[in-house]
């Protein structure tokens, strides 16, 4: 026998509680919410069912159930002991009355289902009593995957659809359109801030930031992203677990300096980027770490403005911040600086070096991106311009990642250091200079660390 599925409209019907335990208290508040008459009949009640009587939002009546209660009730819910409960389901079903017995399926004329409640979008779910387990955990997921903001996206979407219909319309065209509305892309303009669902059908580019590998170090919002997402290009920071992410439908193109025979130019992504957006698709430029730090965001939104082409950033971990958790530490410590500065050992042709003065004057914490290689060149330029050789420095290789290493050593054991495996940060200056920390600094020049 297969359950008949319905939503009813309650508003202003007579319904009977019979019982007001704690049971029958989570049983009321659904049927208030549907504004249904509802009376309750119960010796006693909850100090929450006492107040609602009191507030008048439902009628309680302070004695044992009587038959000639059900007169002229639409449903009754029994939320008393079994052998009471068959009684009351015994005199309803003699009236026509659809009756509820809580926890004895037998006696249950209807079930109240699992239900996810969005405004006006009620997802429910049965399992014909087989499972309530089961509804309970569809439930979560469901909660998950439909969040709080549809309940005014379905507001939204109704005002819409009366518009649309006041408006004269061709019905064909208008069938179309609320599908479209109805989308996910439309969606996902609206839960990104964009109010108007009509703002949905064009493509746009999402300049998403992963994170410094792992796959938990994803925003929500990259996660859901990437869930929408009909291209994505990555560079060739991204770890597997994170590539894992990107749901089967999605094109994926690695676009890193490092991948394949042939180099992709600055150039050639902004191309592909404007040609997908313009054919309509979500495009996720997936970089390692936030993109909007030496990741040529910039370059790409430049690119984007001049094709008129919309995009959201999403920021991400950056890699100092995976970096300071993978050695334990903190990138700023009140009691010992005030500065905290990310640089780049990498630059652009004809830009000039750094001001290793001002970086060594800081009184801070410099984490220093793309050092591979320069290591030794890095510790002598500072050095030069005035720090300690045994300042203590922290080089962070794959943060967050399975096979992380943390190695400390100080400004001049960094000269003769073999450079780490990539990607690998380089973390320098006082927040790092407890006296401790140096000791085992200067000990472990080029080793492991062995703090953890
Ligand atoms: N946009 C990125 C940085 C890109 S530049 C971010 O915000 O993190 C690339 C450099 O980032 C690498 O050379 C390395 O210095 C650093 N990096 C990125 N991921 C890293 C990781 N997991 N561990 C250590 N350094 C990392």
């Amino acid at each position: 026998m297969s359950l008949f599925p319905v939503f009813i409209k309650l508003e202003g019907r007579p319904v009977l509680l019979v019982g007001a335990g704690s049971v029958g208290e989570s049983k009321v508040s659904a049927l208030l919410a549907s504004r249904a008459d509802v009376t309750v009949v119960a010796p006693r009640a909850t100090a929450s069912i006492a107040k609602w009587s009191a507030e008048k939002k439902l009628r309680w009546v302070a004695r044992e159930f009587r038959p000639e209660d059900l007169d002229g009730m639409t449903l009754v819910i029994a939320a008393v002991p079994a052998e009471v409960a068959a009684r009351i389901h015994d005199e309803a079903h003699a009236r026509g009355i659809l009756c509820n017995s809580v926890d004895d399926p037998d006696r249950c004329d209807f079930y109240y289902g699992a239900v996810v409640n969005r405004g006006d979008l009620q997802i429910a779910i049965s399992t014909n009593g087989h499972s309530p387990a089961l509804a309970q955990r569809l439930r979560q997921e469901l909660e998950r995957q439909f969040g709080p903001e549809y309940a005014e996206w379905v507001a939204l979407l109704g005002s819409a659809r009366q518009e649309m219909f006041a408006a004269a319309m061709d019905p064909e065209v208008r069938r179309e359109r609320l599908h479209q509305l109805a989308g996910a892309k439309a969606f996902q303009e609206f839960a990104l801030g964009n109010a108007s669902p009509e703002a949905a059908s064009k493509g746009k580019v999402y300049l998403v930031g992963a994170g410094p590998g792992d796959p938990e170090l994803l925003t929500l919002k990259a996660l859901r992203i990437l869930g929408q997402a009909d291209a994505v290009l990555h560079d060739d920071l991204l770890t597997p677990d994170i590539l894992e992410l990107i749901p089967a439908s999605a094109r994926v193109e690695c676009v890193g300096k490092r991948h394949g025979e042939r180099q992709i130019t600055q150039d050639e992504i902004n191309r592909r980027l404007r040609t997908y957006a313009v054919a309509g698709e979500t495009v996720v430029r997936l970089k390692g770490g936030d993109g909007t730090i030496f990741g040529r965001a910039s370059e790409e939104m430049d690119a984007l403005r001049s094709a008129g082409i919309p995009f959201t950033i999403i920021p991400g971990v950056t890699a100092a911040s995976g970096a300071a958790a993978a050695a334990g530490i903190s990138l700023t410590d009140r009691r010992l600086g005030s500065a905290l500065v990310f640089l780049t050992a990498q630059r652009c042709k004809g830009n000039p070096p750094p001001n290793w003065k001002a970086v060594a004057a800081l009184g801070g914490t410099a984490a220093i991106y793309m050092p591979g290689g320069h290591e030794a060149d890095l510790a002598q330029q500072l050095m030069e311009a005035g720090l300690p050789a045994d300042t203590p420095c922290i080089v962070v290789a794959k943060a967050t990642q399975a096979d992380e290493q943390v190695i400390e050593v100080t400004l001049s054991g960094l000269r003769d250091m073999t450079t780490p495996p990539a990607p690998a940060l380089l973390l320098i200056g006082v927040v790092q200079s407890d006296p401790a920390r140096l000791e085992q600094a200067r000990e472990n020049t080029g080793k492991r660390s062995t703090f953890y």
